[in-house]
C-alpha cells in the first residue's frame, strides 16, 4: 500500500492505546493492541470509504442491494489488511512495538451474523463486489447475538451465547442520520380523498430502525463498499416523567419489542421455523433497506420510473422475499403509482436466488399470523395473488392443480417461494445440478410459464480470505510460481498444472501442506488435547450438522475400520486423522445425537492402544470462519457426502479443492463441476447418482432392512449402536440413530455404504503412492480458477444485474 507509512502507523497504535484505554502500550493487553491496530488500520479505510460513495454517486451508477438475514464475516482485521495491501507493513511495523500480528487477530470474535453456506456465500460475494469494482450494498440485521458458541461437555453440544459486541466493533459507524421507521400491527383503514382510494395502516406499532455500516474493501482497487446491518430501537424510550402506569408498561412494551426483533440469529440451517419473531426480523430489515434505497435513488434520480435501471434488490433465498410486496407498498400507498405501473417497475427490479430443494427448508407463513403482524402488505400479497392466479387460469384453462401448485396463498398459507418468482425478473441455481433439478422438477411449473427467467449461477468463494490469508505458504509458492495474478483472477492458477508432475515442486506443495498440518495438530493439542500425527491423511468433514450431509455415514465407517483393524491389525492401512466440526442447530435432536456419537467413537478409538494409534477421531469444538481457515490449509481428503440432490452446490468443497485436497463426495452440488474441472481422476466419487436417489424416491424409498438383512458389515455398525460399543453398556443411547437408518433411512446412507467404503479404500491406497498424491492435490489447486466467487459475480453482474464498474481513485 503505497500511503502507508511505518513509523506513523506505529504512532497512530501507541495513540490509539492511550485515547481508547489510558494505558501506555507495554501496559496494554493483546485485545486492546487489536482494537487500537483496528482502528489505526480503519483510518487507512474511511478516505477511500468517502471517496467511493462519492465516485458511485457522481457516476449515478446503478447498484445492487444484496439482501439477506445472514452474513457470515468472519473476522475483519486480517481481511481489511489484506485487501487494503497493507498485511506485511502492518505485521512489520507490530513486531517492532513487541507484538504477534497472528496473537492480535486471534483477539477478534468473529461476526457470526450466519449459519453457513448461505451467509459466508454472502460475505464472499461482497468482498468479491468491492474487488470488481461494483457498486453494491449489503443489507443485514445487526443481531446482538449471532450464531451461539458451541461447547463439548461430556461429548454433547452445550449453546453459549456469542457476544460478539460485548468490547465494540471498532470497524462499524452508526448512521443515526438514516434511520427509517418500520411499522407492525394494527389494521387499514381505507379512505376517500378526490375521488380515489387511500390505504391508511393505523394503531400500529412503529420501531425505529438505526443502520451500522461496515466498511467492505476490494483488493488494491480504494473501493470500500458497504455492509448495512440495522439495529432496532424503541421510538419512545421511556419517559421517566410519565411514570402513569399504564404508560410505563406501554414504554416497557415498545422498547421489549423493538430490542427482541434483533437479539439473536435463529441457528437453523436449512430449515424453516415459522415462528413470528422470525417475520419480523425479516420484514424489518427488509422494509429499512427498501426505504432506505428508495430515499437514495431519489436524491439522484427525478423519475420512479427509473428505478430498475439504477436498481436491483437481489434476494438471498426466500427470507427477504417480502421485499416485492414493501416495495409495491412504497409505489402505491407513497410514490402514488397505480398498480399496474408498480408492479411493473417492481418485476424489474427484484431477483431471487434459490438455495435448497428441501421441503423442510421452504418458507410458509400462516395467513393470519402474517396478516395480523403486516396488515397493509398482507392485503398487498392477496392482491398480487388474485392476479397471478388469474394468470395462471388464463394460461392453463380449467387446470385447479396448476393453480394449486404454483398460487402464493394456499392452503392458509403465505408460499414465499411463490411470491418470489412471481414478482422477480430473475430466478437463480446456485450449481448447474441444481439449477437442472428447479427446472425440471421442483419448480417446474414455473419453467414452464416463464423459461427465460431462470438460469444457473454457480456458487464460489474468495481466494483473498481463503488463500492469500488463509494460508500464507501456499499463497506464496503459487505467486513464486505463476505471479501473484491469481489474487483477482484465479484460473491463473492453471499455470500450476505443469508443476504437477515436477519432482521439486511436488516436494515444496507436499512440504507445506506438512506445514499446514502441523499447525492444526497444535490447534488441536491445545483445543483437545490430542496428539494427531501430521504424517497421517487428514480426512475432514466441517460444516453444518445435518442429516442430508450425512455425518452419519462418515462415522459409520469409521466404526467399520476400527473393527477391521482390531480383528487385522497388520492390514495395510495408511495411518488416518478422521477430523469433524460442525454445530448442530439448538432444536435438531438427531444432529445433536450425531455430534455425541462421534465424541463417543473418539473416546473409545483415540484411547484403544491396540490399533497403535492407526485412526485417530477428532472433533473440533465451535466450528466457524476464523478456525476454518486454518482447517481447510491443512486438508489432505475433504468429504462432500451428501446424498445426492440434497446439497444445492456446497463452498466448503471449494475451499478445500484450492487448498490442495481431494475430494471424496457424491455427484451432488458442485462437487459435479469440480469433478469436471480437475477430472475424476483426481476426485474419488461414489453413491447413488441425483437421477438415482430421485427415482427411489418417486418409487416410495427402498428397504434398509435388506441392507441390513444381507451386509454382515453394515449389520456390525448398526448393531454396535446399541449393544453398548460407544456408550459404556448404555443400550438406548443411540437406539434412535439406529431405528431411523434400519426402518427409514431417509438420506440412504446404508444404500450408499459400500460404495463408500469402497471409496475411503482408493483413498488410503492412493496415498501410498506419493508422487502421484501430490500430483493429484496439486492439480486441484491449479483446477480451481472456476470456483472464485469473482467468477460468480461478474456473472451475475453482467446476466442478472447490468451494473458498471467504477474506478475509484483517491
Ligand atoms: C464455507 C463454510 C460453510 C459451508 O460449508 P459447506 O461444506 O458448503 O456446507 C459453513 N461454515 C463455514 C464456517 C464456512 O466457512
Amino acid at each position: 500500500m503505497a500511503d502507508f507509512d511505518k513509523e506513523s502507523f506505529k504512532k497512530d497504535v501507541i495513540n490509539n492505546v492511550k485515547n481508547l484505554f489510558r494505558k501506555t502500550i507495554d501496559e496494554a493487553t493483546q485485545e486492546q493492541v487489536f482494537q487500537a491496530v483496528s482502528y489505526a488500520v480503519k483510518d487507512h479505510i474511511i478516505d477511500r470509504w468517502i471517496a467511493t460513495q462519492k465516485a458511485y454517486e457522481e457516476k449515478n451508477a446503478k447498484t445492487v442491494y444484496y439482501l439477506s438475514m445472514e452474513f457470515l464475516m468472519g473476522r475483519a482485521l486480517g481481511n481489511n489488511m489484506i485487501n487494503l495491501t497493507c498485511y506485511e507493513q502492518v505485521k512489520e511495523a507490530l513486531a517492532e512495538l513487541g507484538f504477534d500480528l497472528n496473537v492480535i487477530e486471534d483477539q477478534e470474535p468473529d461476526a457470526a451474523l450466519g449459519n453457513g453456506g448461505l451467509g459466508r456465500l454472502a460475505a464472499c460475494f461482497l468482498d468479491s463486489l468491492a474487488t470488481l469494482n461494483y457498486p453494491a450494498y449489503g443489507c443485514g440485521i445487526r443481531y446482538r447475538y449471532g450464531m451461539f458458541k458451541q461447547a463439548i461437555e461430556n461429548g454433547y453440544q452445550i449453546e453459549k451465547p456469542d457476544n460478539w459486541l460485548k468490547n465494540g466493533n471498532p470497524f462499524e459507524v452508526k448512521r443515526p442520520e438514516y434511520e427509517v421507521e418500520v411499522k407492525f400491527g394494527g389494521y387499514v383503514a381505507t379512505e376517500c380523498r378526490e375521488g380515489k382510494n387511500y390505504f391508511v395502516h393505523k394503531d400500529y406499532q412503529a420501531v425505529r430502525a438505526i443502520p451500522y455500516d461496515l466498511p467492505i474493501i476490494g483488493y488494491g482497487n480504494n473501493v470500500v463498499n458497504t455492509l448495512r446491518i440495522w439495529d432496532a430501537e424503541p421510538v419512545q424510550e421511556f419517559n421517566l416523567n410519565s411514570f402513569d402506569k399504564g404508560e410505563y408498561q406501554n414504554a416497557v412494551e415498545q422498547a421489549n419489542l423493538a430490542r427482541n426483533i434483533v437479539e439473536v440469529l435463529y441457528p437453523n440451517d436449512n430449515h424453516y421455523s415459522g415462528k413470528e419473531l422470525r417475520l419480523k426480523q425479516q420484514y424489518f430489515f427488509v422494509s429499512a433497506s427498501v426505504q432506505r434505497a428508495i430515499l437514495k435513488f431519489k436524491e439522484n434520480n427525478a423519475d420512479i420510473h427509473d428505478l430498475p435501471n439504477k436498481v436491483t434488490f437481489q434476494l438471498n433465498d426466500t427470507h427477504p422475499t417480502v421485499t416485492v410486496a414493501e416495495l409495491m407498498r412504497i409505489l402505491v400507498d407513497e410514490e402514488n403509482l397505480e398498480w399496474d405501473d408498480a408492479w411493473d417497475i417492481t418485476c424489474r427490479t427484484c431477483a431471487y436466488t434459490n438455495h435448497t430443494i428441501m421441503a423442510e427448508a421452504l418458507e410458509k407463513w400462516p395467513i393470519d399470523l402474517f396478516q395480523k403482524l403486516l396488515p397493509r402488505v398482507y392485503q398487498i400479497v392477496d392482491e398480487i395473488n388474485r392476479r397471478f392466479v388469474l394468470k395462471i387460469e388464463d394460461m392453463y384453462p380449467g387446470n385447479q392443480d396448476k393453480v394449486r401448485s404454483m398460487a402464493i396463498l394456499y392452503d392458509g398459507q403465505v408460499k414465499m417461494a411463490h411470491l418470489a418468482i412471481a414478482g422477480s425478473y430473475s430466478v437463480n441455481g446456485v450449481a448447474k445440478l441444481h439449477t437442472e433439478i428447479l427446472k425440471k422438477r421442483e419448480l417446474r411449473d414455473f419453467y414452464e410459464m416463464r423459461p427465460e427467467q431462470f438460469n444457473n449461477k454457480t456458487n464460489g468463494i474468495t481466494q483473498r480470505r481463503f488463500l492469500l490469508h488463509a494460508n500464507p505458504l501456499l499463497a506464496d509458492w503459487a505467486t513464486k510460481k505463476v505471479g501473484d495474478g491469481w489474487i483477482t483472477d484465479l484460473p491463473v492458477l492453471e499455470g500450476l498444472k505443469k508443476y504437477a508432475t515436477d519432482k521439486k515442486a511436488q516436494k515444496e506443495f507436499m512440504d507445506i501442506k506438512y506445514k499446514n498440518k502441523v499447525r492444526l495438530a497444535e490447534y488441536i493439542k491445545e483445543h483437545n488435547g490430542i496428539d494427531v500425527d501430521p504424517n497421517s491423511i487428514f480426512d475432514v468433514q466441517v460444516k453444518r450438522l445435518h442429516e442430508y450431509k450425512r455425518q452419519q455415514l462418515n462415522i459409520l465407517h469409521v466404526m467399520h475400520l476400527y473393527n477391521e483393524l482390531k480383528a487385522n491389525p497388520d492390514m495395510d492401512f495408511e495411518p488416518t486423522t478422521f477430523i469433524f466440526g460442525a454445530k448442530a442447530a439448538a432444536g435438531y435432536k438427531t444432529a445433536k445425537l450425531t455430534i455425541k456419537l462421534i465424541n463417543s467413537v473418539a473416546d473409545v478409538i483415540n484411547n484403544d492402544k491396540s490399533i497403535k494409534g492407526k485412526i485417530k477421531v477428532v472433533f473440533i469444538e465451535n466450528y466457524r470462519v476464523s478456525n476454518a481457515e486454518i482447517i481447510f490449509a491443512a486438508a489432505d481428503v475433504s468429504e462432500q457426502i451428501s446424498t445426492a440432490s440434497r446439497e444445492a452446490s456446497g463452498t466448503g468443497n471449494m475451499k478445500f479443492m484450492l487448498n490442495g485436497a481431494v475430494t471424496l463426495g457424491t455427484m451432488d452440488g458442485a462437487n459435479v463441476e469440480i469433478v469436471e474441472e480437475v477430472g475424476k481422476e483426481n476426485a474419488f466419487i461414489f453413491g447413488l447418482s441425483a437421477e438415482e436417489v430421485m427415482k427411489y424416491e418417486k418409487d416410495g424409498g427402498y428397504y434398509p432392512m435388506d441392507i441390513y438383512n444381507s451386509n454382515p458389515k453394515v449389520k456390525k455398525v448398526l448393531d454396535q449402536l446399541v449393544d453398548g460399543t460407544y456408550s459404556n453398556g448404555d443400550k438406548e443411547l443411540f437406539r434412535d440413530l439406529y431405528d431411523s437408518l434400519v426402518m427409514k433411512d431417509v438420506y440412504f446412507t446404508l444404500k450408499d455404504f459400500d460404495s463408500y467404503a469402497d471409496a475411503q479404500k482408493r483413498v488410503n491406497k492412493a496415498y501410498k503412492d506419493k508422487a502421484n498424491w501430490a500430483k493429484m492435490v496439486m492439480l486441484n489447486t491449479a483446477c480451481a480458477g472456476k470456483f472464485s466467487s469473482d467468477r460468480t459475480i461478474e456473472e451475475y453482474a453482467q446476466e442478472i444485474w447490468k451494473l458498471e464498474k467504477v474506478e475509484v481513485t483517491l
